[in-house]
Formats: C-alpha cells, structure tokens, sequence
C-alpha cells in the first residue's frame, strides 16, 4: 500500500512535501548559512519577521530548539519562567530549559481556554527575596490543544506579566491557526509578545523549520544560542524554500483544515461509546472523548480501512491537515459513526 493510500489523523506534522514545495526545494539559491551566505534563509527570517511584526527571526531546525534557543536568550541560571502546566515549554520539551540552561519552569493552571489567570500570574511572580528564584518571563502558547486563547485574553495576560516587569514569549508553533480563527494578522495575533516561536512544519506543511522572531539584539545572542546548541546549518535554503513555498501556498489553505475539521465535528455521531468535545473544534483539531479503553477498539476498526490515529485510552485528537481532501474526510465520518454505532 503506498502511504498516499493512508488518511493520517494523527497530526499536521505528518504531511509530504508536495510536487510544488519538492520544486522549490530543489531550485533553491544557497550558500553556507554559518558563513551568512545563505540568502534564501535570510529572506526567509525576514520575512516572517516582518509577517509578526518584529525586528528579525532566526530559521530553527525544530520548534522545541526554537523555544529553547528563545527561553534561554531571555532567562539564565537562577531565573524561572512563568508558564501554563500544559503548555508544550513545560509538558513537551523535556525540561530542556531546566537541564541545559539551570532555569525553572514555574507552570500555572490553566482556565477552560487554555489560558492563564492574569491574577494568577502576578501571585506567581516571586519578591526579590534570596529564598527564591528571580522571575523574568512568562511564555504563552496560541493555539494550545486546538484552541485559540482569543486576543484581549492575550493582552490581559501580558500586561499583568509586564506589570510585574516579567518578558513575554509566544510558542507560536500553530499561532497561524490561531489567527486565522479571529480573522487577525500574524501581527495581530502576537504583537502583545516580544519574541515569538513561528513553525513552519505544523499545518504550513514544510519537512522541518521554525523561526523565532524579536528584537535585532536579542535575536543575535539567540544565533549564537543555536550555534552552541548544534543548531547552525549550512546549505539550508533548500528547507527555507520550503518555508516561502508553504507561505505563498499553505497559509491561504489553512482555511480548509479548520473547515474539515468543523465538518468532522459536526457530523460525527454521540453515542455511548464516543463524545465530541465539540466546544473544544476552533481550528484544524476534534477532540473526542471515549469510555476507559475504548481507544483499542477504535484504532483497531479505523486501521482497517486505512485510517490512522493516535490518542491515549479513552480520547482521540483528530488533525486535519493540508494532505487530505474533503473525500477523506466523508470516509473518516462514516468509518467512526458505523464503529461508534455498533
Ligand atoms: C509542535 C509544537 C512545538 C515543537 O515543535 P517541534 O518542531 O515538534 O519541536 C512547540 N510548541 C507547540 C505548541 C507545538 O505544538
């Protein structure tokens, strides 16, 4: 069976670079980019840059060495960084900040929305005080488990943040879901932020890259992070192309994965043995929930028909992402609603 075969529902992180993203790739400029040469990734760190509205960007292999490269430009050994208990900078990147850099990570719960108490945050902001550690940071996430945190909330949050003199990051992995749902800018969706963590491999599709985006001095101390942390690459404005490509001809399409994955909210079925979180369907994830082991049972019927997922004992995350088409979808619908309704 070839993979094209496959309706993954696992993630956006999934998707194959398509025929025009591959020609793109292989007709790119390049040059060493340790040696500034590579003009193609320049242009791309500038123009995401620009797209949120901050000074310069830094191309990253990964998401998570864009946050650390950006947690440890704005805190050091000592310090600790204010964030959400779910956010990927706590649950999902192995503490890196922590183990490579001695700074902790103070991790606050999270509202229904995913987002943090303004309150909350400025009881968490330690007094200078030598019993504890200097706060100097509070890092936030939009979208968060498919969710968009709406943007007052986001000012609210940086304010109280700012008030209490603390930074602010935006691990901004999906932040052009979370745009497009409150029909904002890239701009418009993060200026509340200083440096904001942009992935170009989530639903924009590229094999790999991220930038991280904010002020020209500190996104020069952030190069020379990412050199120490194995992160300097050479020829690689054949990934950056990607990363134009996915801008000039995924972003406008992230419209249909947010469409299909309110289709797939819609017309799934409740019935004992499934629950759609359908509050929870902003952008391009459904979220259902299943009775305590339930999950087996339904990998195991979907895979049948070539239909792949991913999730933990009773609940499912469906993705939808830019390799499906609306027929999938339909297929997706009818595969679970006759397995829910046996
Ligand atoms: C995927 C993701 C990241 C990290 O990206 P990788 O490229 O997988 O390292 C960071 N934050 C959030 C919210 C993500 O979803």
């Amino acid at each position: 069976m070839s993979r094209s075969d496959i309706i993954d529902l696992r993630s956006d992180t999934v998707t194959r670079p398509d025929q025009g993203m591959r020609d793109a790739m292989a007709s790119a400029s390049v040059g060493d980019d340790v040696f500034d040469d590579d003009r193609t990734v320049q242009s791309l760190e500038a123009r995401v840059a620009d797209l949120l509205g901050k000074e310069a960007g830094l191309f990253l292999p990964s998401g998570t060495q864009s946050n650390l490269c950006g947690l440890l430009t704005h805190c050091g050994r000592g310090q600790e960084i204010l964030t959400g208990e779910h956010y990927h900078v706590f649950a999902d990147e192995a503490r890196g900040v922590s183990v490579l850099g001695g700074v902790s990570l103070h991790p606050l719960a999270q509202d229904k929305d995913g987002s943090l108490d303004p309150a909350r945050i400025k009881a968490a902001v330690k007094p200078d005080d030598s019993h504890f550690p200097e706060t100097k940071l509070l890092s936030l996430e939009n979208s968060h488990w498919g969710q968009v945190i709406g943007q007052q909330r986001c000012i609210d949050m940086a304010s109280a943040a700012r008030s209490e003199g603390l930074s602010v990051h935006l691990d901004g992995a999906r932040l052009a879901n979370a745009a497009l749902e409150q029909q904002l800018s890239l701009e418009g969706a993060s200026f509340f932020a200083d440096t904001v963590s942009f992935c170009l491999s989530k639903g924009l599709g590229t094999p790999l890259g991220s930038v991280l985006a904010g002020p020209k001095p500190f996104i020069a101390k952030a190069r020379r992070l990412r050199k120490m942390l194995g992160g300097g690459m050479r020829q690689v404005g054949i990934v950056a192309a990607a990363g134009h490509y996915a801008l000039d001809h995924h972003l406008p399409k992230l419209a249909d994965d947010h469409r299909r994955a309110r289709t797939l909210s819609d017309t799934l079925i409740d019935t004992d043995k499934l629950h759609v979180m359908r509050e929870r369907t902003q952008t391009n994830m459904v979220y259902v929930s299943l009775p305590k082991g339930g999950y087996k049972s339904l990998e195991k019927a979907l895979a049948k028909q070539n239909i792949v997922i991913t999730g933990s004992d009773d609940s499912v995350r469906l993705v939808c992402h830019h390799d499906h088409k609306d027929v999938d979808i339909d297929l997706v619908v009818s595969a679970i609603n006759q397995w829910a309704e046996k």
